[in-house]
């Protein structure tokens, strides 16, 4: 019999969460950022899943944006990083991809690669976030040379920033950037999931969801998934493979970490740190069995980590256990667990069987 464990995706939750991105920002254009292989969920599944109504997606593998080109997927394709290989950049032309222009070599190459059509460009500045980007004062010269390039179809202006998910917000990043783009006239994107739903000023030509359409809170210290009408896309479930009872003093698992102080029965779940479940999460972090709350005991296993099944009597051997997902927030156990939902997400192993809800 196959281990238990399998991660149910639920594509029209994926669905609804992108039609609430397009509803928070209405009249821009919404990139899906389905970049990690659609932050762990599937990347063609959950292209597929918006195809009739995404503006487009963005992303950050070549391979992955060949993969939806050769898959039919004709919208637009926003690469958020590179390239700096002459081959990628001739493949961005032939596949009639996008570019994050954020490094001098790339405005090289443009100039000189013959591609087969001219590309669109988003121009990084890097107003705060500083990681990639020009210093936000260049943006006229180089939107202009960009523009004198022939291989440039259009030039978009665009940041990152760094803290759009708490109390420090965007103010000072935004007005670095307005200042740098005021008078140039070109389309601008700079939102990310949390600026989106936060700051309605941050919306402009096109915003760039990417949490929240995993139904992941994008500030979760501030909002609920919930609270923002956001579904769960990914839904790890197993079940109960075997029930202990331990005596008071006897403990669970590696390291003897749980010890009981009275009689407890524990659940031994099938998913461990090999399925992508963090192997830091302490004791007590939430977890669902026969849909109800209780929490891990003791250290969480390669293959197996523990529950605490003390209010539930009825639970045994092949009860549902849910991970997290539906009725378990993947934020609850992510913050449990010192840590956020995107890696989580991302961390799904391979070896956990998909299906699709
Ligand atoms: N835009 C860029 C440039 C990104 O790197 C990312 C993700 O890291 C996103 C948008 C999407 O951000 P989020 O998942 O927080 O919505």
């Amino acid at each position: 019999m196959p281990r238990p464990i399998r991660a149910a995706i639920d594509v029209a939750a994926f669905r609804h969460n992108y039609l609430r991105a397009k509803a928070a920002a209405p009249g821009a254009r919404a990139w899906a950022v389905i970049k990690a292989n659609a932050y762990g969920h599937g990347l063609l599944r959950c292209a597929r899943a918006v195809e009739t109504v995404a503006d487009g997606y963005a992303m950050l593998d070549f391979a992955e944006a060949a993969t939806l080109r050769e898959a039919g997927i004709r919208q637009p394709i926003l690469m958020l990083e590179g390239a700096f290989d002459p081959a990628d950049v001739r493949l961005a032309g032939t596949l009639g991809l996008g570019l994050t222009v954020h490094d001098a070599e790339q405005i090289r190459l443009l100039e000189l690669e013959v591609l087969a059509q001219p590309l669109d460009v988003f121009l990084k500045l890097n107003t705060g976030m500083n990681r990639l980007g020009f210093a936000p004062e260049r943006a006229g010269e180089l939107a202009a040379r960009l523009k004198s390039i022939s291989n440039v179809a259009s030039v978009t202006l665009m940041t990152h920033f760094a803290r759009a998910d708490d109390e420090v917000g965007i103010a000072d990043q935004l007005a670095r950037f307005d200042a740098a783009a005021s008078g140039l006239g070109l389309p601008q994107s700079v939102a990310n999931s949390a600026a989106l739903l936060r700051f309605p000023q941050a919306a402009r030509d096109w915003v760039r969801p990417g949490i929240m359409l995993y139904g992941g809170s994008p500030m979760p210290g501030l909002a609920s998934a919930d609270a923002l009408g956001l579904q769960p896309a990914m839904n790890l479930e197993s079940r109960l493979i075997a029930v202990q009872t331990l005596a008071p003093g006897e403990a669970i698992g590696y390291g003897g970490r749980f010890v009981a102080e009275r009689p407890t029965r524990v659940g031994i779940v099938a998913c461990g740190y090999a399925d992508g479940y963090p192997r830091h999460a302490p004791s007590g972090t939430p977890i669902l069995v026969a849909g109800q709350r209780t929490g891990t005991l003791g250290r969480v296993s390669m293959d197996m980590l523990a529950c605490d099944l003390s209010a539930l009597p009825d639970a045994g051997v092949g009860s549902q256990v849910v991970l997290w997902g539906r009725g378990l927030p993947a934020d609850e156990v992510a913050t449990a667990a010192d840590t956020i939902s995107y890696e989580l997400f991302c961390a799904l192993a391979n070896r956990v069987p998909v299906t699709v809800v």
